[in-house]
């Protein structure tokens, strides 16, 4: 490597939510920036082949869900005529326009963005390797580490784009298959799953636990298992998948667990969507005095400094939960950090949704958690039945429930399944963040017909004094 070349304030190693939104702050604050990644513009994976492509795609399904539901009021349409080219490209531009407005953003900004990768040399100093061909040192003050995850793969089993697809492969929309088998019933698995079976897909999802979604409450989970039931051809659970083989025509998968009726099964394509695990190694981080913890993540303190003072780390490399919005905010703490404020990662509440059809949401503490810490809670559920709103929508299932301290009456938690669950979730992560009690939201005017008034209710059903859905009083 050449000798040093640049010099600036603040490095930052990955250009996805965490990087970019560290970024764009530090340069407010005044800071120089130098930010780098491999990728024509900032976005990483959440904006090119996470978050923004699949929910584009999902968009395109619900459009097809509802409008084949649409014949129970009184309104059909012919068989729809399913462009794939035009969907792709459609989601493609939807890409394009939010990265190329990120580059936007940074250039205003005045932050140098580097196309290329870098590696640490030392706790001062990153080798850049750019993408069009030059190499040098760049020294920096401060570092931050948000080269975030990738997907894991299953032994012997590797993608190959083709059969055997990553959540990566599956957006690129390259064919619809006559039928695919995922493997793994999480959230990246069921959203690709409701997408694929609205295209007219066949779907099989194997789940190696004993249920969908493992770790969401499972009172959230039936209410969509029943509608991906309806939807997908097969839900496996207790399934392992043992084997994949590619062949001419599909891939012979061999499935294992005592549920199994038919061990070796063909199908087209084969969606694995397992896990992801952090990006943590190849980066030099041997060459500081970074720890990283026996899953790869990097060690943090409250302000996200890692164990070499001037180097942070944020977003998925940094640890669970791994979601976009909890690495933009960890960007910014960083950031804050390295301008001297008072500052630190302490959120009550990461909200996390689950984009299939209904969505699934829920933030701070979950009642699955409050059993196994054994922690004395109290549950309200108010079912969406009772909801006005949801009637005119034509649905009929959706449940908002509440995890309260029932010494306190603080609202510890919030769950929510059905539609448009992701965007009611805001109201429970704000009551957590503001340590409010049930009766804060019980008193707060929510507006009719709506959905949220189900958030409102399920405060009065605590009380036993819901409008809309009975239930005896508490003792
Ligand atoms: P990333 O977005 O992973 O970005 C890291 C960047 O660092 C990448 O661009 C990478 O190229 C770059 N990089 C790596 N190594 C180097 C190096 N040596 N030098 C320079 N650059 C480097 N989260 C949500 O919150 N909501 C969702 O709906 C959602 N949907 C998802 C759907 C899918 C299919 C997937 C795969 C993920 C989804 N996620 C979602 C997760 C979300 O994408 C991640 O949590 C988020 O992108 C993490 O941000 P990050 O900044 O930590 O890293």
């Amino acid at each position: 490597m050449s000798e040093i070349k640049k010099e600036t304030s603040l490095a930052i190693v990955g250009a996805g939510p965490g990087g970019y939104a560290a970024a764009f702050l530090a340069a407010d604050l005044g800071m120089k920036v130098t930010l780098i990644d491999p990728r024509e513009n900032p976005g990483g994976v959440c904006l090119h082949v996470g978050c923004i492509p699949s929910k584009a795609l999902l968009h395109v399904a619900n459009v097809l869900n509802e409008a084949k539901d649409a014949k129970n009021f009184g309104v059909s349409f012919n068989k729809p005529k399913i462009n794939r080219l035009r969907i792709a490209e459609w989601k493609t531009d939807v890409v394009k326009k939010l990265t190329g407005g990120l580059g936007d953003l940074s250039q205003k900004r005045k932050i140098e963005y580097i196309r290329g990768t870098a590696t640490f040399a030392d706790r001062k100093t990153l080798d850049v390797e750019e993408t069009a061909g030059d190499q040098y040192r760049l020294r920096f003050e401060n570092a931050i580490v948000a080269t975030g995850s990738k997907a894991t793969e299953m032994g012997g089993m590797e993608f190959d784009g083709k059969r055997i697809l990553s959540s990566t492969d599956a957006l690129e929309l390259n064919d619809i298959p006559r039928s695919m088998l995922i493997v793994g019933g999480g959230y990246i698995g069921l959203e690709m799953g409701t997408v694929y079976s609205a295209l007219g897909t066949k779907v099989t999802v194997a789940e190696m636990t004993s249920g969908l979604l493992p770790g969401v409450d499972r009172d959230l989970v039936a209410v969509l298992k029943k509608q991906i039931q309806e939807r997908f051809d097969e839900v496996l659970l207790n399934t392992k998948v043992s084997d994949m083989r590619v062949q001419k025509n599909g891939v012979m998968v061999t499935f294992e667990g005592k549920e199994v009726k038919k061990n070796k099964r063909l199908f087209n394509k084969v969606l694995v969507a397992v896990g992801r695990k952090p990006v943590s190694s190849g980066l030099g981080l041997e060459n500081t005095k970074i720890k990283v913890d026996d899953k790869g993540f990097i060690e943090v303190d409250l302000q996200r400094r890692t164990t070499e003072k001037n180097i942070y780390a944020i977003g998925d490399v940094a640890g669970e939960p791994m979601l976009a919005h909890k690495a933009s905010h960890e960007g910014r703490v960083a950031v804050e950090a390295i301008a001297g404020r008072a500052t630190a990662f302490e959120p009550r509440a990461i909200p996390a949704v689950v984009f299939t059809d209904p969505e699934i949401a829920w933030c701070g503490l979950t009642a699955t958690e409050a059993k196994q810490k054994k922690q004395k809670v109290e549950i309200v559920k108010f079912p969406w039945a009772a909801s006005g709103r949801l009637a005119t929508l034509d649905r009929e299932s959706g449940l908002t429930k509440f995890v309260i301290d029932p010494e306190t009456e603080q609202i510890l938690g919030v769950g929510i399944v059905g539609l448009g669950a992701g965007e009611l979730i805001s109201e429970g992560a704000l009551a957590i963040e503001m340590a409010a009690v049930v009766s804060d939201v019980r008193l707060t005017i929510h507006p009719h017909p709506t959905l949220s008034e189900t958030v409102m209710e399920t405060a009065d059903l605590f009380f036993g004094e819901s409008t809309h859905y009975y239930r005896p009083k508490r003792k």
